[in-house]
């Protein structure tokens, strides 16, 4: 049942982080936006998704004066086909309030830090350790999975009360001489040694410390409760076309992809819809559709969200006039030309539709 001595695994972990380290462009600074910007990113995101995003983000606004200034549309396009829009959004309103209220400083530290809206724990802790030096942990799922399995602790990783006694081993464990260097090593142990499904254990440095490998654990460890499945819905999106214009909308607060454009949208209960039904629904908004003028969808278009399995169809229908002042109005509908539609932030499962469509091209 034995578990590490916490100066030997602290040792043995910067002597591993030394020698394996990846060289990742954040690493080299102590800038405190660049960080933030990196810590943002790769939240749940592996690290080869989220460089692009990185350097684009880097490049686009080298500041964070730059960054709240920038148009929110400007900066969900940027951070297209990431998901998780709400992210990008709270990132964008974050660079706001890092202008307004602290005069474009980063707090130095964890407690002043976590009580900037938008930082929670776990980026305010990755901020004070990597840009200052400050003696905290940072917490996230690889920092979970390497103590649950070396020092076998069996709670629950998806309970929030949980937290308190990785947390508590976790601030017992940061070097006051190298914190940043310490938080890097532990979750890059983990993103790379000491992986979710298959951990290298045979060449891993802790192995005969590890209680989870000496215990037969390693799958068992570490303990987390399954999700709720995903709940399926069933978009049906009219694209409407008239002389070369698409009609798009915003997407409002309360549901996925806030501040992304799509189409018309109706949702049904189940997969499939009887064609009148739509036709139906289309009249009601005063879009003045004939079943004669809809064309069938090609396809289903599959998106998996962390909750939500979204399978969606598409009807181009190609109209002969222009929608009315009022229909817009009512809907929220506008036209936009093909250079328009390319700008505006959208999500990843209307692009896939506009390539195959062939509405837009070079994406
Ligand atoms: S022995 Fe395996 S489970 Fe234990 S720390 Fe090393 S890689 Fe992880």
């Amino acid at each position: 049942m034995a578990t590490p001595n916490q100066a030997y695994f602290v040792n043995t972990l910067l002597r591993w982080y030394g020698q394996h380290k990846r060289p990742l462009p954040w690493r080299d600074t102590t800038n405190p936006y660049y960080i933030w910007l990196s810590e943002v990113i790769l939240q749940q995101t592996r690290v080869a998704q989220g460089m692009p995003y990185y350097q684009k983000f880097v490049e686009a606004y080298p500041t964070v004066q730059q960054l709240a200034a920038a148009p929110e549309d400007e900066v969900l396009r940027l951070w297209q086909g990431l998901g998780y829009y709400s992210r990008a959004r709270n990132m964008h309103h974050t660079a706001k309030i890092v202008m307004e209220q602290y005069g474009g400083q980063f707090p130095d530290s964890f407690a002043e830090l976590l009580k900037l809206k938008g930082v929670g724990n776990y980026t305010a802790a990755a901020i004070a350790a990597f840009a200052f030096k400050e003696q905290v942990a940072v917490l996230d799922g690889n920092v979970f999975r390497v103590l649950a399995r070396l020092f076998g602790i069996s709670d629950d990783i998806a309970v929030p009360a949980s937290r308190k006694v990785f947390q508590k081993l976790a601030d017992e464990l940061v070097p006051a001489d190298a914190p940043d260097t310490y938080n890097q090593a532990i979750m890059e142990f983990g993103a790379i040694q000491c992986t979710p499904v298959m951990p290298d254990c045979l060449f891993c440095p802790l192995q005969q410390s590890c209680f989870a490998f000496n215990n037969g654990m390693v799958q068992e460890l570490p303990v987390k409760k399954k999700a709720k499945a995903a709940r399926p819905r069933y978009f049906h999106y009219i694209v409407l076309e008239h002389e070369g214009d698409f009609y798009l909308r915003k997407r409002l607060e309360g549901d996925i992809w806030q501040g992304l454009y799509d189409f018309y949208l109706y949702e049904s209960p189940g997969k499939n819809l009887p064609i009148e039904t739509l036709v139906q629904e289309l009249q009601q908004a005063g879009l003045e559709a004939d079943s004669a003028y809809l064309q069938s969808p090609q396809k289903d278009y599959k998106h998996i969200l962390s909750h939500q399995k979204i399978t969606a169809r598409f009807y181009r229908i190609r109209l002969i006039s222009r929608l009315k002042e009022e229909v817009l109005k009512e809907t929220r509908l506008a036209p936009f030309n093909v250079e328009e539609i390319e700008a505006l932030p959208k999500p990843i499962l209307i692009n896939s539709y506009l390539k195959d469509a062939k509405i837009l091209v070079y994406l």
